[in-house]
């Protein structure tokens, strides 16, 4: 496995792969959740490559972007070991330029939900995926359902500009009691990580009450709402189509049911695609 950390470095090492590249993009502290990623693009492709880059532009003011965790010694080993060709670790100065031209999220899918929560963020993710995807140059690229919005509004940016890869949905991955693994878990206490508990249960709730035919948005984010009461704030609970505008009534195989919440200083992300 080549370790890149430079522009000039990650280039050579591409050059020198044949075949279907299969690239997965993140921000290190890696779990079973990436590693799923991994093992599909391997499986996948003739060759993979994975960057690990916690990208400032996408944090905003006051969010967790010093005590991100980081991990790199366990992130390399991890790669080794699931056969990655090639692992990036770029620094900031790396990656950004001073006054480089920017690239914004759509005015309305852009906006809603995280984009109205964390304005901006889907800004710096798009900017950042753009760049990694053009030095990458994969066939496929993986990203998890886990940010289902990130993961619609890449699809979009492939779409838009014209970019030939194949952008792959992978399904999220949990812990056995239901919670969605994340980096971020590990800033819940063992007693903040039974509370947040509820946001998976919440999303099993949703999707009892669709296989009873329960189809009505209202009624079911109002069930989701009474399990929720042990998370300390809830952001939103919202039903949309796969293309995120917001519906009344779920239609199966259609529909994804979004919850994000605060579980003490730790924010929370799930969704069921249902
Ligand atoms: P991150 O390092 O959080 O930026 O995540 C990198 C990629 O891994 C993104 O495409 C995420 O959606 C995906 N990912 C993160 N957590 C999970 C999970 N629990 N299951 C599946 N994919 C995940």
């Amino acid at each position: 496995m080549v370790i890149a950390h430079t522009i000039q470095e990650f280039q050579k090492a591409r050059l020198a792969l044949q075949g279907s590249v299969g690239f997965v993009p993140t921000m290190g502290a890696l779990h079973q959740g990436h590693l799923s990623l991994l093992q599909r693009a391997r499986a996948e492709n003739d060759c993979v490559v994975v960057s690990i880059f916690v990208n400032p532009t996408q944090f905003l003011e006051g969010e967790d972007l010093e005590k991100y965790p980081r991990k790199e010694d366990a992130d390399i080993e991890i790669c080794r070991l699931a056969g990655v060709d090639i692992l990036f670790m770029p620094t900031i100065e790396q990656m950004y330029y001073k006054d480089e031209l920017i690239i914004l999220a759509p005015k309305i899918r852009g906006y809603i939900l995280e984009g109205a929560k964390r304005p901006g963020h889907f800004d710096g993710m798009l900017q950042i995926v753009m760049k990694l995807l053009n030095l990458t140059s994969p066939t496929r690229a993986y990203f998890g359902k886990k940010d289902a919005q990130q993961l619609s509004l890449v699809t979009q940016m492939v779409h838009d500009y014209f970019m030939n890869i194949e952008i792959v949905p992978c399904e999220i991955v949990r812990d056995k009691d239901g919670l969605a693994l994340s980096s971020r878990n590990v800033y819940l206490s063992s007693q903040e990580r039974l509370r947040a508990l509820s946001i998976s249960r919440s999303l099993q709730k949703a999707s009892q009450m669709v296989m009873a035919k329960e189809f009505r948005v209202d009624v079911i984010t109002e069930a989701m709402r009474i399990i929720l009461r042990d998370v300390d704030s809830i952001e939103y609970v919202k039903v949309v189509d796969r293309f995120f505008y917001p519906i009344e009534e779920v239609k199966p195989q259609a529909s994804i049911i979004l919850v994000a919440a605060f579980v003490g200083k730790t924010r929370l992300i799930d969704n069921l695609w249902i």
